[in-house]
Formats: C-alpha cells, structure tokens, sequence
C-alpha cells in the first residue's frame, strides 16, 4: 500500500505532503499561494512523483463541500483575486487517478483534532482559527458537520465590549465576529501587530470577551466535546485563561456540565496537533475518500 496525499490549501500558503492512514506525516512541503493555475501547477508536481492511494484537500473558503453539488471542489466566493469560482478538485482530478476528499481547511483541522489530536475520543470537537480570518469547523459523532453547504461560523453577531470603539473590519458585517477579532481587526484597532501587544494590554480583555461570546453561542447550539482554537491569534496563550474566565461569566452556570465548569481547563483548549491538525485532516479525508471508492 502506498501513502496518502495531504493539501491543506491557506490563503496565504499551500502546504502538501504524503503520509499513512493512522495519520502519521511522512513528508511535507510549503509554498505561498499565488495564482490558481501557478499554485495548482506547483501542487500537481510535488504529487506527480509520489505513489499516492488516496488525496485529501482542506481548503480555505468559501467553498462547495457538497458532493452532489455541479460545483463541489471549487472555491466558490472568496474575496481572495483570481481564487473565486476555481475548480480545485477538477484541477486535481485530471491528474490523478485516485480517490479525493475536498472539505474546508477548518472541517479538515477538527477532523484531525477529533480523530488524532486534542479531542481524540471523544468523537467530536469544533475547531476554530482565529488568524487573517476567523473560521470554525465541527465534528460530532466522528463526521464533520456541513448543512446546505459548510457552516461560516467566524460572521456570526456579537454584542460590541463597551470599551470598544473600532468599527469592525468585515466587508460584508462590519462588527461580525471576525470583522472584530480577527488578527488584522486587532492590528487597525490598535495601531501595532496583534503578536506585539503586551499581555497586559487592554486589547486582551477585548479579545477574550468576543472569543468567549463566540465560544458560548458555539456551545449552545452545537454542543462540542471539545472547543479546540488555533490561527495565529491562538499564539498568544494568555488568552486561554481569560477566554475561560469570561465564558464562566457569561454562562453564568446555566449549562451544568463539568465540561464547562470544572473541566473547563481541558475543554478550551490549543490544538493537540500543533501546525500539523490541518494536514492531519486532509490526510483522513484521504482515508475516508479510499474507504468510499
Ligand atoms: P492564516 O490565517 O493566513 O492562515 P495565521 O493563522 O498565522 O495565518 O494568522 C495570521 C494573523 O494572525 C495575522 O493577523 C497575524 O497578525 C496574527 N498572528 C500571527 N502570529 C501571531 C502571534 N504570535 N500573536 C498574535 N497574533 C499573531
Ligand atoms: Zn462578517
């Protein structure tokens, strides 16, 4: 048997790599997305040489994760030049005579996190990244959780901090989750790089009440094992223990469970697979689209 292929398609960056079905990385490279048929190019000759079973691709948003849809594989509406209405499954099944798995980067992320990572069984988890965007991705019952088409959690509404004055940067909402919390609303809202705030600054305070905001609204309507948050904001891991306190506050003990209260630590947590819960997860899209074929 061969090893399985691994995309996890960023906005900024492409990273491929092959490794098994258990989700072990054997090899990986990385390069920055350019246009679609330069970047495409670049994915189909790191694989050409590789004996691949299977394909999986995470891939940033929006786009269609709808097998019987006439646009499953594509990128749908980005905002990002060049990428919208791209076909990036055709790109690659006109290479590649296997099986291939297309989901969302972060569907891709709490697949890998729930099968491999932090949330390992349990069953499920919602991942959420909080970097140039903010996006999140459940799994429950072992499957990733997509309606009509994949769920666009980073827009939900939250109720502005009372000490913040910045408008919110989302095109489309203004004030959305991510227009507020997003790596580069925390840059315009202060003026410096989200990574060169003190932790001591204000702007945390901020911060951690609208990922709690977000956190709780998750909570109550899907109810994940585990909340899992990555992306680069996630760095900064002062923010765990104020996203705790804060959700505390906001539940205010109405959802009586210990994962929310006496487990707290453990159910807010980074992700267990690091960097790697992207690529891990495209890997298992490789695996359940062999199991399919
Ligand atoms: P992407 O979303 O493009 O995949 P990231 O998850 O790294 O990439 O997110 C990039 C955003 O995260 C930028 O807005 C950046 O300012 C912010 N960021 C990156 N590293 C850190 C850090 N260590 N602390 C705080 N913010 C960070
Ligand atoms: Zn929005």
């Amino acid at each position: 048997m061969g090893y399985l292929g691994a995309i996890e398609g960023g906005g900024t960056k492409f990273v491929c790599g092959i490794g098994t079905a258990d989700g072990q990385i054997i090899d990986r490279v990385s390069f920055p997305t350019t246009l679609p048929e330069e970047t495409m190019a670049e994915v189909c000759r790191y694989f050409a040489d590789k004996a691949i079973d299977a394909l999986g691709v995470g891939s940033f948003g929006p786009i269609d994760p709808i097998p019987d849809s006439p646009t499953y594989g594509y990128i749908t509406s980005t905002p990002k030049p060049h990428w919208g209405n791209v076909n990036v499954l055709g790109a690659l099944q006109r290479q590649f005579d296997v099986p291939i798995g297309f989901d969302l980067d972060v569907n891709a992320a709490a697949l890998g996190e729930a099968a491999l990572g932090a949330a390992r069984e349990l069953g499920g988890c919602l991942y959420i990244t909080v970097g140039t965007g903010i996006g999140a991705g459940l799994v429950a019952n072992g499957r990733i959780v997509n309606g009509f088409t994949h769920p666009e959690m980073g827009h939900i509404l939250v109720r502005r901090h009372p000490e913040d004055s910045y408008a919110g940067n989302c095109p489309y909402h203004g004030d959305c989750l991510e227009g507020l919390a997003a790596g580069p609303a925390v840059e315009r809202r202060w003026g410096v790089k989200a990574a060169e705030l003190p932790q001591d600054h204000p702007a945390w305070a901020i911060q951690a009440d609208y990922l709690a905001q977000a956190c709780m609204n998750f909570i109550l309507i899907t109810m994940p094992q585990k909340i899992i948050i990555g992306g680069g904001v996630s760095k900064q891991s002062h923010l765990f223990p104020m996203i705790r306190r804060r959700l505390g506050e906001l539940l205010n003990g109405y959802v009586a469970h210990a994962r929310v209260q006496e487990e707290i630590d453990s159910y807010i947590v980074p992700p267990g697979l690091g960097d790697n819960a992207g690529l891990t997860g495209a890997l298992l899209l490789a695996k359940q689209a062999l199991g399919r074929a």
